[in-house]
């Protein structure tokens, strides 16, 4: 079980996240929902590690420094590659980084470059790689510890429809071996991906649950949810 505890942040006088409090269940795909600005990129952000958070814990049923970094990967919204490499090399760097040895990093980005279905463009640079193969590679990227909890940060939002059904194919495969947390904007993505919804808005969460029961709680307390979050969210 991963444990968030009156997770906040304040950038000066402005509440980026306030108070943030849920719990994720080994094996799920859950979907952080809101709109721009709700604070999604800032939660993520401190749950990698990335950023520090003002106040409140995180727990990952770890307590070393270290182990943490082990337990989680990380997909940025705006990911940075290097375009002259090829997807393996970089995959084998990004592995070298992360402390496997030459041999234990070729071996896993041999078998993450499959995984993500970039098997035949392993060879090419990343520069003629398209959105949607970046996303994938940044998600082999994210993968290389095998992580516990997978984090991707918007990571169907700027593909076109191909791009987004090969990331949201591969998103559907690896929550069979991790937890997923990733953060949209759009609904449909968040209906299609995930198991549970968090919706955000303003540095909170306004809901919580499996679509199919927020959509009967918004229902039958429609007023609420209405005046807090503008329409493009529901
Ligand atoms: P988007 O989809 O637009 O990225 P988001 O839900 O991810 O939105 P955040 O990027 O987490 O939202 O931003 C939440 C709030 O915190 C916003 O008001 C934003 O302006 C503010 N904020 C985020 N990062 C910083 C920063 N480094 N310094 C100051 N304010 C920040």
């Amino acid at each position: 079980m991963i444990k968030v505890d009156q997770l906040t942040k304040l950038y000066g006088k402005n509440t980026a996240v306030k108070s943030l409090s849920f719990q994720l269940s080994l094996g799920n795909c859950i979907a952080l929902l809101g709109p721009n600005g709700a604070g999604k990129t800032t939660t993520l952000r401190m749950m990698s590690g990335l950023i520090r958070p003002t106040s409140g814990s995180i727990n990952l049923g770890t307590s070393n420094h270290k182990d943490i970094r082990r337990e989680i990967g990380y997909l940025p919204q705006h990911p940075h590659f290097h375009l002259w490499m090829t997807g393996k090399e970089f995959l084998i760097y990004v592995g070298q980084l992360a402390y496997l040895s030459k041999k234990e990093a070729r071996k896993k980005a041999e078998l993450l470059i499959e995984r993500v279905g970039l098997k035949d463009a392993a060879k090419r640079k990343i520069a003629t790689y398209s959105g949607g193969m970046k996303q994938r590679l940044g998600i082999a990227q994210a993968m290389i510890h095998r992580p516990k909890l997978l984090m991707l940060d918007e990571p169907v939002s700027a593909l076109d429809p191909i791009g987004r059904r090969d990331v949201l194919n591969l998103m559907e495969e690896l929550k069979r071996e991790t937890t997923l947390l990733f953060s949209t904007h759009i609904l449909s993505d968040a209906e299609e991906a995930s198991d549970e919804i968090l919706l955000m808005h303003k540095g909170s969460i306004v809901e919580s649950g499996p679509l199919d029961q927020l959509r009967k709680r918004h229902h039958v307390d429609k007023i609420s949810i209405q005046s807090e979050l503008p329409p493009e969210v529901l």
